[in-house]
């Protein structure tokens, strides 16, 4: 290895970047596919502890100008950089803030598999109790105020450390983020509050037929985002039984010419009790070696969430292997969720459900509780970025951003207690601004499905031509894409088809 202080080129600097982000990787799925024996977790954890130390080393020599001069630096690698050069500082928060939710956030008196219930188990709890609103409703309350009592403190640690360590490089995470986009902060932020403006009326209205034919009684802020996901779609598991969802996909992948796949993606789906509930990929080595690890079970949601994490796995395995690391490897947060989005339509779409034999009623059905899925994430996801933007943007300190927080969910849809937001799985454990990334690509990926429907047919999966569209335009090229040829962030198709006829 390399001290970074010798480091004189960037080529040198890449390999040296890209061999930390391999192990890194190698070493999350070990432990997200549930291999490890207990014991062993340990080991792992410190294996990712040492070399996020090196990858921070290495992204503050490049960053303080040691290695190129900084005006030189790739403007996705300045990115990547950035957030890696504290690194060790907010892993160590957030180990930190998961150790207090599985260890301090505990209901004593209720249970879900033998243990008592943590926030850590909670949304296991609720899938275990989805019939017994009383009982779910009693842990919502004490979650909630668990989580205040004692996450508030490390969580305002990592947004402080977040503000200091952007402000070192005369930046701030949402600046980033927007930068990486290509659009302003503003633009950002108005992008964010229309989606859960034209999603509110349209959402309340669904609403109040979905929620009580699906868990039987009516609009209820007890039943969040995480409630819903596994259960939206159970009434179809049966029209979909006999469907192997991850086939399904490897089918797709040959039609469309997508030959990485085969060759370079490997799925996990063997069962493991510590595995990871829902799918997740693993791009090991870009575009070489990479790994869905999935679990079977509830075969239309697997289906959804299947073909996501599959069109991730597609999109990496198709890069040219000859790109340099800054252009292979690195993406901008607001890019990177696009591909798995094209791909995750195909899951719901009233033709692929024709073609796998489903009937009118039921696809019709389907696309109900697609399009409520789709605004009951709008309303939620826009309160909960535009509420990180505020952190960083205008200082707010925790007991400000609950308030936000409870105020944005009132306005976009259904009223949440302010606390909520430190229960959550990204917003306060993450320095980097995430969240609107699902929303941008949502946006973008409407407009490239809706040009491939028109080009290659409404059922553009099966033709070829499609495929070689989407790997030499949009995944071969690596990061250099000027996404704008494709999509535009001012389109409205998006909002159109979700907001449907109900406004
Ligand atoms: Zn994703």
């Amino acid at each position: 290895m390399i001290s970074p202080s010798k480091i004189r080129s960037l080529k040198v600097f890449e390999e040296e970047y890209e061999k930390t982000e391999v192990a890194i990787s190698q070493l999350q799925y070990l432990l997200e596919s549930g291999q490890v024996v207990r014991e062993a977790v340990s080991d792992i954890t410190k294996g990712i502890t040492s070399w996020s130390g090196r990858r921070e080393r290495l992204a503050q020599a490049l960053l303080n100008g040691t290695i190129i001069s900084t005006d030189e630096i790739p403007q996705v690698l300045r990115s990547d950089a950035i957030s890696s050069s504290l690194m060790s500082t907010s892993q160590t928060l957030q180990t930190e803030i998961r150790n207090l939710g599985k260890e301090s956030v505990i209901l004593a008196d209720l249970e879900v598999d033998g243990a008592p219930v943590s926030l850590a188990s909670w949304r296991r709890f609720n899938a275990a109790n989805i019939a017994n609103l009383d009982l779910r409703r009693h842990a919502f309350d004490g979650i909630i105020e668990l989580a205040y009592e004692h996450l508030r403190k490390p969580v305002q640690a990592l947004f402080e450390a977040g503000r200091t360590a952007y402000s070192q490089y005369g930046t701030d995470p949402v600046s980033v983020f927007a930068q990486d986009a290509g659009i302003s902060v503003e633009r950002l932020k108005a992008i964010i509050h229309k989606s859960g403006t034209v999603a509110r009326d349209p959402f309340l209205d669904l609403a109040s037929r979905v929620w009580p034919e699906v868990l039987g009684h009516p609009i209820n802020p007890v039943d969040d985002l995480y409630v819903w996901r596994p259960v939206v779609f159970t009434e179809f598991d049966e029209a979909y039984a006999n469907q192997e969802p991850m086939t399904n996909f490897a089918q797709i992948m040959r039609q469309l010419g997508m030959n990485g796949f085969a060759k370079y993606v490997e799925i996990d789906d063997v069962p493991r009790p510590d595995k990871t509930p829902s799918p997740s990929d693993h791009p090991i080595k870009i575009p070489n070696r990479n790994i869905i690890v999935f679990k079977k079970g509830r075969p239309f949601e697997n289906a959804t969430s299947g073909y996501h994490e599959g069109g991730h796995a597609c999109h990496l395995t198709e890069i040219d292997p000859n790109l340099p690391t800054s252009q292979r490897v690195l993406f901008p947060l607001s890019d990177i969720e696009i591909p798995s989005t094209i791909f995750e339509t195909i899951a719901t779409d009233p033709v692929y459900l024709r073609e796998l034999g489903m009937d009118e009623e039921t696809i019709g059905r389907v696309s109900e509780r697609e399009r409520f899925n789709e605004l009951l994430y709008l309303q939620f996801y826009a309160a909960l970025s535009l509420t990180k933007i505020a952190i960083y943007e205008e200082g707010l300190e925790i007991d400000q951003a609950c308030e936000r927080f409870e105020q944005l969910t009132e306005q976009y849809g259904i009223k949440l207690p302010g606390q909520y937001i430190l229960t959550h799985h990204i917003i306060p454990r993450y320095m980097a601004v995430y969240s609107p990334a699902y929303l941008l690509a949502k946006i973008r990926a409407e407009d490239i499905v809706a040009g491939m429907k028109e080009e290659y047919g409404e059922d553009w999966w099966n033709n070829p031509e499609a495929g070689g569209f989407l790997r030499e335009s949009l995944f071969r090229p690596g990061n250099n894409v000027d996404l704008n040829e494709f999509s535009s962030l001012d389109s409205n198709s998006y909002f159109d088809r979700v907001v449907g006829n109900s406004i």
